[in-house]
């Protein structure tokens, strides 16, 4: 899966791409980057690419030539991809878009804002319009990463435990359960007695009744929506009376 970004700021990206998990995906070509500078595609010596918002008011806006010339160009080769634009008024992103995108396997462009954003114009030659949250950060280039990162982990391959993605907060429609490494007892705080007892029976029930006592104690909402067995009701009832006792 291809992950390419149309910033002011390409060497944001380069620090993030070369480490971590990120790189070793790439280094065995389970995805790929690209990211291409905005002002290539400007026309003057001074390689502009905001200007004055008409209607007057304060900040700028991203010209919209050197966008969609970017655009046009970087999709010239007639390869499959989605055009995203990130911006505060898109759809909030989470860990279902998330695993959804990595499914789908579609290249993805993120175009970048800056200033008081994009000349609406551009909105004609996007594919989708993605928040990371209702907060409003200066540039789009974060958000970008934090799409990127969470896809790419999900891509099949680049993780070395596949299982990891699985068990995390939210793929399983609820939160993580606590996890621990050596050594055993750390400042009179020791390891629960179960994680030690070999049982992976003892060990599933544990962690699956910390994972619903996390959201039961810091995200109800969660509970609502997730797809929960007859067994989890069991725990949860279970984990409600013991908080009110
Ligand atoms: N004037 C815009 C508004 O009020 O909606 C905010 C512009 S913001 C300062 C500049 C750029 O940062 C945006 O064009 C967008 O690309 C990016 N950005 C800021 N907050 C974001 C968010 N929550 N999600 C995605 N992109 C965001």
């Amino acid at each position: 899966m291809r992950f390419e970004v149309l910033t002011i700021f390409p060497r944001f990206f380069e620090t993030y791409f070369d480490a971590g998990i990120l790189k070793k995906a790439a280094d065995r070509s389970v995805i790929s980057y690209d990211v291409h500078n905005l002002r290539d595609y400007t026309h003057d010596k001074h390689k502009q690419v905001d200007d004055y918002p008409f209607g007057g008011g304060s900040g700028m806006v991203i010209k919209p030539e050197p966008v969609i010339d970017a655009i046009e160009h970087i999709t010239k080769d007639g390869s499959e991809r989605s055009v995203i634009l990130m911006s505060p008024q898109g759809e909030q992103f989470d860990q279902k878009m998330a695993e959804e995108m990595a499914h789908k396997g579609e290249d993805l462009l993120f175009v970048c804002g800056r200033y008081e954003g994009i000349d609406d114009r551009v909105r004609s030659y996007i594919d989708k319009e993605i928040s990371i949250g209702d907060y409003i950060l200066t540039g789009g280039e974060l958000p970008a990463l934090v799409i990127i990162d969470t896809v790419a982990r999900l891509v099949p391959g680049a993780l070395g435990d596949e299982n990891s993605a699985v068990e995390e907060s939210f793929s399983w429609g609820i939160l993580d359960y606590p996890h621990f490494t050596r050594p055993r007892t750390y400042r009179d705080m020791s390891v629960p007695e179960v994680l030690l007892s070999g049982n992976h029976k003892d060990i599933w029930l544990w962690r699956r009744e910390q994972a619903l006592k996390n959201p039961l104690m810091k995200r109800p909402d969660l509970l609502e929506k997730a797809e929960l067995t007859d067994e989890d009701m069991k725990i949860i009832e279970k984990i409600k009376e013991d908080i009110t006792k």
